[in-house]
């Protein structure tokens, strides 16, 4: 039996992979692959010690990084998906693809999806004006008119943040109502440069190479429209990749795990999750990499104390 068992290769898992070889915990670290979400990203400007990197870059460096550190305490289990983590006699399975993993405990930093755009373009595009970051590519759109999909918090606060670059910005929302705080509302559509349209259907994202608009119809008249920008940014929610552990740890509304923000404890003993797939309210990589160093230092004492 392994001590440890991490499911994730993001700046969570990574991170806690790194410091499980430093602390000699018999390790295995399952992903699918090595670098996480921003993976994709063109240009990752806010990883602390790094002006700008490339997505494909910074997994690049998780990887050499845990090569070089990982001597023979931790083992990688790449290219494996966890299908069911289970409790097992004095510790838990995780059950892969491929094989079966035991140890005593378990940090889960799976993180999550986005939901997608689900227009036609919007993958074409995905990365040439839309995108699913406004932290991370608002920066981009200095001085450009962009557009905003979703009313819930996460919409009104992306669009606040691009209301500092953009020249304008335009929230459409699928809704009459909005599920964001009424005050943010309040607070965010008040700037000049911000315009909000509800109650409407997005259609499709239009472009050649770059974005150029994007098209809805308006439910109150059925009207096809369109919006002439050269960024969308999507805030439609994000999905946890926690189907696995449905059943032993608790979850919120979300299906994200519920943890313990001093130490990154579930509800089991045990088990430990850090990053986007739990109710962190805050997903960046800087952070995650945070949780999963937290989780790790306790997950340390907590082996040595069995
Ligand atoms: C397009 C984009 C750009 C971004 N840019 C930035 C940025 O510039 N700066 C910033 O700070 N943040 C950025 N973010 C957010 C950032 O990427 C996330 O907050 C961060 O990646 C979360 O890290 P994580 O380790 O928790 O999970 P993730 O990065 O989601 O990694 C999850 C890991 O778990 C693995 N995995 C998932 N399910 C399973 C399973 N069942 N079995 C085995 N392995 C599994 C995956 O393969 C992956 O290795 C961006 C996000 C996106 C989507």
């Amino acid at each position: 039996m392994h001590d440890l068992l991490i499911i994730g290769g993001g700046p969570a898992g990574v991170a806690a992979g790194t410091y499980a070889a430093r602390k000699l915990l018999k390790t295995v670290l399952i992903a699918e692959e090595i670098g996480g979400q921003s993976s994709v990203s063109e240009g990752i400007e806010n990883w602390i010690g790094t002006p700008k990197i490339r997505g494909i870059d910074l997994a690049k460096s998780f990887r050499t990084h845990l090569d070089a550190v990982k001597g023979e305490h931790v083992t990688l289990a790449l290219g494996e998906r966890v299908t069911a983590l289970t409790k097992t006699g004095d510790g838990f399975t995780a059950t892969t693809d491929k094989h079966e993993y035991t140890a005593r405990a378990v940090l889960i930093a799976s993180g999550a999806g986005r939901r997608k755009l689900g227009v036609p373009g919007a993958d074409k595009f995905e990365n040439k004006g839309v995108t699913y970051c406004a932290s991370c590519d608002g920066p981009l759109f200095s001085g450009a008119d962009v557009i905003v999909v979703g009313g819930g918090n996460a919409g009104f606060e992306t669009a606040a943040q691009l209301l500092a670059y953009a020249k304008s910005v335009t929230l459409i929302h699928r809704h009459k109502e909005f599920k964001a705080d009424a005050v943010t509302v309040e607070k965010v559509s008040a700037h000049p440069n911000m315009r909000v349209i509800t109650h409407t259907e997005p259609l499709e994202v239009l472009g050649e190479n770059f974005v150029t608009g994007m098209s809805y119809t308006d439910k109150d008249t059925g009207e096809v429209k369109t919006l002439n920008a050269t960024g969308i940014f999507v805030e439609a929610g994000v999905i946890p990749n926690t189907a696995f552990a449905e059943g032993l740890v608790t979850f919120d509304d979300f299906k994200r795990i519920t943890v313990d923000p001093r130490n990154q404890r579930t509800s089991v003993e045990g088990v430990w999750a850090a990053g986007d797939c739990t109710d962190e309210l805050y997903h960046q990589n800087n952070i995650a990499a945070g949780d999963g160093v937290k989780a790790l230092e306790d997950i340390y004492l907590w082996i040595k104390k069995q």
